[in-house]
């Protein structure tokens, strides 16, 4: 991109005409380009987007893995036992050799293996991103588009509108009331004003180009056309920096605290390496010499100390959250960074809007007030003749921008309805806003509720007014009843709410027209557009639920999880609604309207969200409260929202969830999920993650940390039975060597499948979990159960074999210093280390499983569950093991008697019944889940972990359940007729 082309640089746009612009970029603004001129436009400028901020490379990454507690203190080991012999003067001996280099060896490969992970992970976080690219409406060839943001070129004639990042350098055109937040470019914190006005002042600044919108910053208010002047790099962005969107890939809250856990573990493993030291140097019968001694210690206790170490954890948790990342985005949930995975399965109250989350947003009209009168929709009779029949249906077309000509079906959903029903009477919707102009609007928000527009009407300027019924008839002074416009009293508003309550009560979504002609003299303010209108009519459309939201919002109940509906729509409707949502019921049976909500002090409203799930007409402002209000009860706070001004609660949240198809760019760049159905079953099938992921991840910890644990005491006993007996000579217990094997072969290989493992439905019958839940919660008797069996069963395959076979081994010299090994300890040291590195094959499956057992009822107990990764690592776990106890020259590395020194016979037998000891832990194991099984059925306490929940509810649920794949197998049915 070294040329650039005069027209992309240095122009002063601003001070053009939009003739002269539109010459100069060769386009004709009525018709936009031709795709093929846009083809070649792309070709030449290259992509429109900015340079990606540069990223941290991979040496950098595993540059920091090797700063990890974990890591400096197995590279200080290793270390060790290179310089400590050289500093006492002697030779490393070849048989410490193996250790030294798998030391290294092991560190530098979890690095490698955790730098790997990393980069994938945050590789497939920004696939993820890549999935919610924004995109934007342009116009080519004569007709509306929308397209990919990185196509957009040079000269694209584009549409803006509230909510939407400015994709490019847009010189407007047409701004009617459009206003633009440039903070992320001039550090201007309120929004600015923008028009079409030429810029007349000399050489301004960013800030004073007010004709101009800025790619990067974003539209507030209104809505604007615009032509592309400057694209990706060579716009005002592009020229100062690289994208100023940060991507969030911060560590997770979970990751945070097991670095802190392995901080601890560490001071733990150098106590226990001291111990061993003490036992080792000072209590052993060795016929060493004291330097030969100390190194032979220090290396053993460094040994003891990085047995206890869970190396692989951090590894093991980033695979987890990347899985489930991937697993998530299949679902239609984008996570942001890990810790909304994390955060989305500790949620208690999901905070939901109404339309298009819990309903299906495919609107269509159902009911027509005029005249005073309602009728459905098939029995009103148009007339194009008769004003209020005409006013009504033509009015609401002409103050919508949706356009729903054929496939191409673009804007808001309750618009769309609106053109839908101008079909009905062969009005074409493009055509009618051409033949009627609009001269001026402001737009719809969702504060004021309402859109107004200003179109020429036969020669005059008339506004149209649309919206919620009781905003629009507060402005309205007048009715017009059959052709005469007679003033609308406070008794007849009245009137006309009453009739509107049934339809209102049968979830219908009213929406109201009043129009009135401009003076002369009137100026285009909201004070001047928006007063003394004269009411036309109405329509009421329905929004039908979600068919799988219903269920969803059950699974939610069962989950603990509460559900609020939030809406900027009727309180009535949202009721009605919520009660066929099941959000409604005896207890939650009220609704709270934003102006209710308003004059309610925080303890009154915490006092009502007794009763209330429903939030009705409500602003996004109140939004926030409800979050923050939630937020101090303690709870775990999901909000969902897709405008602009739904920004701050949706940072404000502990999880934000932007809608991935009505959402606004703003709304997205403010939440950590986005949905990309917008649908809110999917949020609690994101809840079911969520907790999966948790789960597996303190599955893992449990399963390393007895693994480790029981490595450790094994060893601790080994040393101390073999001061106590005073056996002679050095007592070889688990070496280096062993200790990092069962890094490689159990904390890496057998470990690594329960994060691949399947998810469970169970979690989702827990209470969810809190804020400040510790780790260890639910876990401490699996890790205290795995350390005792399999400590336990070690400890007997030692002693059965120091009783029995191991009783004549005699010892043997190793090493050039020809040290004296004993051959009783060496051998039964084997069967205990063979115990070690075979039980937790049997057992990882068994792993966590109480939490699918014990803590729940029966009709939800879930059976033990192996995945094809878990079987492979079984299998292959177990042909390592036995490859190096008996394979030559791995065995002498592995500090296995060879059969010199023990008959191949005798060793077969011992490892025999080592792995027979080893299957025993796994049985030990499965009957103590049993046997707490029972203890917990008996006395009912499985509901501790529990989500309360009433069976009434459940039997229900089923019933929906059953309806719900009926109708799903009756839709394929006729699908596939
Ligand atoms: P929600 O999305 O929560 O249903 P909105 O803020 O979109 O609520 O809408 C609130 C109210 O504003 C609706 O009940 C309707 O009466 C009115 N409204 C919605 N969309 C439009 C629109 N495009 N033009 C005018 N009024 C609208
Ligand atoms: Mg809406």
């Amino acid at each position: 991109m070294d040329k650039k082309p005069e027209v992309k640089t240095e122009k002063r746009w601003y001070a053009m005409s939009n003739e002269e612009i539109c010459e100069k970029l060769k386009v004709n603004p009525a018709v936009g380009l031709t795709d093929q001129e846009a083809k070649t436009r792309l070709k030449e400028d290259g992509e429109n987007k900015l340079n990606e901020p540069k990223e941290t490379n991979a040496f950098v990454i595993f540059l920091k893995t090797l700063i990890d507690p974990l890591a400096i203190i197995m590279l200080l080991a290793g270390f060790l036992s290179i310089i400590l012999p050289l500093a006492l003067g002697r030779k490393i001996t070849p048989a410490e050799i193996p250790g030294i280099v798998v030391i290294f060896g092991v560190v530098i490969t979890n690095s490698v293996i955790a730098t790997f992970q990393e980069l994938k992970a945050r590789s497939s976080l920004k696939a993820l991103q890549s999935l919610t690219e924004s995109k934007v409406v342009v116009l080519r060839d004569g007709k509306q588009k929308e397209i990919n943001t990185e196509d957009l070129v040079r000269g694209d004639i584009v549409y803006l509108e509230t909510g939407k990042f400015v994709p490019a350098d847009i010189r407007i055109i047409e701004a009617p009331q459009l206003k633009v937040d440039e903070s992320a470019l001039t550090g201007e914190s309120l929004p600015v004003e923008k028009t079409s006005d030429i810029v007349t002042v000399k050489d301004p600044v960013l800030g004073d180009q007010i004709n101009i919108g800025f790619m990067s910053t974003y539209v507030t208010n209104g809505r604007a056309i615009g032509v592309v002047i400057a694209t990706g790099p060579y716009s005002a962005v592009g020229k100062i920096a690289e994208s100023i969107k940060n991507t969030k890939s911060r560590q997770s809250p979970l990751q945070k605290k097991l670095l802190q856990l392995t901080f601890w573990i560490s001071i733990i493993a150098f106590v226990m390496g001291t111990a061993v030291f003490m036992i080792s140097y000072f209590a052993s019968d060795s016929h060493l010499d004291k330097t030969d001694k100390l190194i032979a210690s220090l290396i053993f206790s460094i040994s003891a100390g990085i047995a206890l170490i869970p190396e692989s954890l951090m590894i093991i948790v980033t695979i987890s959250l990347s899985v489930s990342a991937k697993k998530l985005a299949t679902r239609n949930v984008i996570v942001k960074g890990f810790e909304a995975i994390e955060t989305l399965g500790a949620v208690d109250v999901i905070c939901s809007d109404k339309t298009g989350t819990l309903t299906q947003n495919r609107m269509t009209i159902e009911k027509i007030f005029v005249n005073n009168e309602t009728y459905d929709v098939n029995d009103f009779k148009y007339n194009a003749k008769d004003l209020e029949s005409w006013s009504l249906v033509n009015g609401m077309i002409l103050c919508s921008d949706a356009i729903s000509e054929g496939n191409n079906r673009i804007g808001d959903p309750t618009e769309i309805a609106i053109t839908d029903w101008g079909h009905r009477y062969k009005i074409n919707e493009v055509k009618l806003r051409e033949d009627y102009k609009r001269v001026d609007e402001i737009p719809f928000d969702s504060e004021r509720k309402l859109m107004t527009t200003v179109n020429i009407v036969n020669k005059k300027r008339m506004v149209y007014c649309k919206g919620a019924l009781d905003q629009l008839l507060e402005i309205c002074t007048h009715v017009n009843l059959n052709g005469k416009v007679i003033p609308l009293t406070k008794e007849m508003k009245e009137s006309i709410f009453e009739k509107m309550v049934p339809l209102l009560e049968s979830a219908l979504r009213v929406l109201g027209l009043a129009v009135k002609e401009l003076p002369a003299n009137a100026k285009d303010t909201e004070k001047d557009l928006e007063t003394n209108l004269i009411f036309i009519g109405a329509i009421a459309m329905m929004d039908p639920p979600r068919r799988e939201a219903r269920l969803a919002v059950s699974r939610a109940h069962e989950s603990g999880i509460r559900v609020i509906m939030i809406t900027g729509d009727h309180k009535i409707t949202a009721l009605a609604i919520g009660k066929r949502l099941g959000i409604v019921d005896d207890t939650y049976n009220e609704a709270l309207s934003g102006s209710e909500m308003k004059a309610l002090t925080d303890q009154e409203l915490i006092n009502k969200l007794k009763h209330v799930n429903v939030f009705a007409r409500v602003n996004p402002e109140d939004k926030t409260r409800i979050v923050e209000i939630l937020e101090g009860q303690k709870d775990i706070v999901a909000m969902t929202g897709d405008g602009v001004n739904d920004a701050p609660s949706l940072t404000k949240a502990d999880i934000g969830i932007a809608m991935g198809m009505t959402g606004t760019d703003v709304a997205k760049e403010a939440a950590n999920v986005i949905l990309t159905d917008d649908n809110f079953a999917t949020i609690i099938s994101g809840v079911r993650e969520g907790r999966n992921v948790y789960e597996k991840i303190k599955t893992s910890i449990a399963f390393l940390l007895g693994a480790n644990f029981a490595q450790m005491f094994t060893i601790l006993f080994i040393l101390a039975f073999a001061a106590i007996v005073k056996t002679e000579g050095e007592t070889v217990a688990l070496g280096t060597i062993n200790v990092l094997w069962h890094i490689l072969v159990v904390e890496t290989l057998l470990a690594v499948p329960i994060s691949l493992a399947h998810s469970r439905e169970t979690v989702m019958s827990y209470q969810p979990r809190s804020k400040r839940e510790s780790v260890f919660k639910w876990i401490i008797i699996e890790i205290i159960s795995i350390t005792l069996f399999n400590t336990l069963f070690a400890i007997a395959a030692f002693l059965i074999t120091y009783y029995t076979y191991a009783k004549d081994v005699s010892s043997w010299g190793v090493g050039e210093n020809n040290w004296l090994v004993n051959g009783r300890v060496a051998t039964s040291s084997m069967a205990a280390y063979v115990v070690i590195i075979f039980a937790p094959i049997f057992y990882v499956p068994l792993v966590g499983q109480r939490n699918y057992t014990v803590y729940v009822p029966k009709e939800k107990r879930e059976k033990i569950r192996i995945n094809e990764w878990m079987v492979g690592a079984m299998v292959l776990a177990f042909v390592l093991n036995i490859l190096t106890l008996f394979v030559p020259g791995l065995n002498t590395i592995f500090n296995v008697p060879t059969p010199e020194h023990l008959p191949t016979g005798k060793m077969t037998i011992i490892v025999f019944y080592s792995i027979g000891l080893s299957i025993l832990v796994a049985v030990c194991k499965w009957g103590e889940t049993w046997i707490f099984h029972w203890i917990y059925q008996k006395n009912h306490k499985q509901d501790i972990r529990i989500a309360t929940f009433d069976f009434a509810k459940k039997q229900k649920r089923d019933k929906i359940k059953q309806l719900y794949r009926e109708t799903r197998a009756k839709a394929k049915k006729i699908r596939q007729e």
